[in-house]
């Protein structure tokens, strides 16, 4: 069976490639390498550098090969910069998705798995967020990735390209072997920051608000490990092409941490100090963002692997052997 893997340079993209080419999948790669890394990619899986928005280059893609399914991760992904770059978000986001589903119908590829986010859920109530938890995006983000899962509902019913939208809470970690990870630039997320300082690349860092209403002050994530969120694709992907149906499931853990117990496992895994210093707020931070996800457990036989030592542990061990990341 032939995937293609949109934006398989990228962080969560270049684990679904090692992990689906492991596997014994085809995997087609299409990432313009704005953000994706192409020593990320791993072997076996074709390359093709352009952008999905690119109708020419998709078809050539969509012509050279016989592809059965989509995983669609290309994508801009982080909350602070979409807040001063909406016409950006919506462009790479919404407008390029929507050329990619023109292409697809096009070339008759029927099946997509999409990587849509907890941040559709804004900041909601206290309590464990489930599908059924309203949607209502506080930054801009959120809702270029709830409008793509509302577009793709329409290109259902008119198409009947079938769809599932798997929502991330916090992904992190690395492959357990530490040979691909996370290298963003600039890093923004927590872990990889607090691995940073761990292995000396920073000197201190920051703790972005201690005045929440939660357990310690700092806000509460639920952080699940990106190869146990991978083995959810795959598992979402044979769901949808045994039954054709469409669906929308949560992953994360059920379980929340907060910034400071994170940066406490992170000494505590790595020996290093990581000095803190807590300064105020970043714009668009929910204080509690954590998932049930009973429904990927139930309905596709989900189970995870890893808990929070493991993803430090993992993390570590890329950040450790690569403080330069991919070097690129
Ligand atoms: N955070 C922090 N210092 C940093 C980076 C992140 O305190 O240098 C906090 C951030 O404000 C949030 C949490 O860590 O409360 C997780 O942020 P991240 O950017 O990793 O993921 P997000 O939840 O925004 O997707």
């Amino acid at each position: 069976m032939t995937i293609l893997i949109t934006g398989g340079a990228g962080y969560i993209g270049s684990h679904a490639t090692a992990i689906f080419r492991e596997k014994g999948y085809d995997v087609v790669v299409v990432d313009d390498l704005s953000k994706g890394h192409r020593a990320a990619v791993a072997e076996g899986a074709k390359l093709y550098v352009g952008n999905i928005a690119d109708k020419a280059f998709m078809d050539t893609v969509l012509c050279e090969n016989s592809v059965d399914a989509v995983i669609h991760f290309a994508a801009y992904s982080l909350v602070g910069e979409s807040m001063q770059k909406p016409y950006e978000y919506y462009k790479n986001n919404v407008a390029g998705s929507m050329e990619l589903f023109e292409s697809l119908v096009r070339h008759g590829v029927k099946n997509i798995v999409f990587s849509s986010t907890a941040a559709t859920y804004g900041q909601p109530e206290d309590g464990i967020i489930t599908e059924k938890t309203p949607n209502s995006p506080i930054n801009t983000y959120g809702e270029t990735k709830l409008a793509i899962e509302k577009m793709l509902k329409w290109y259902n019913s008119a198409y009947g390209l079938n769809y599932t939208a798997l929502r991330y809470f916090n992904v992190a970690g690395a492959y357990p072997d530490g040979h691909i990870g996370e290298d963003h630039h600039p890093e923004t997320h927590l872990i990889p920051i607090v691995l940073q300082c761990a292995a000396g690349k920073r000197d201190r860092m920051k703790i972005f608000g201690g005045d929440y209403p939660t357990k310690d002050g700092t806000c509460v994530r639920d952080y699940i490990h990106v190869c146990d969120l991978i083995s959810a694709h795959e598992l979402a992907l044979k769901h949808m092409l045994e039954t054709g149906e469409c669906g929308i499931y949560n992953l994360g853990t059920g379980g929340g941490y907060s910034n400071l117990e994170i940066v406490e496992t992170a000494r505590k895994v790595t020996g290093a100090a990581i000095p803190t210093d807590i300064v105020d707020r970043r714009p668009g931070d929910p204080p509690t963002l954590v998932a049930s996800s009973e429904k990927a457990e139930t309905v596709l036989g989900w189970q995870r692997k890893y808990g929070i030592e493991d993803i430090i542990s993992h993390a570590w061990k890329w950040h450790s052997s690569h403080p330069d990341g991919y070097g690129d």
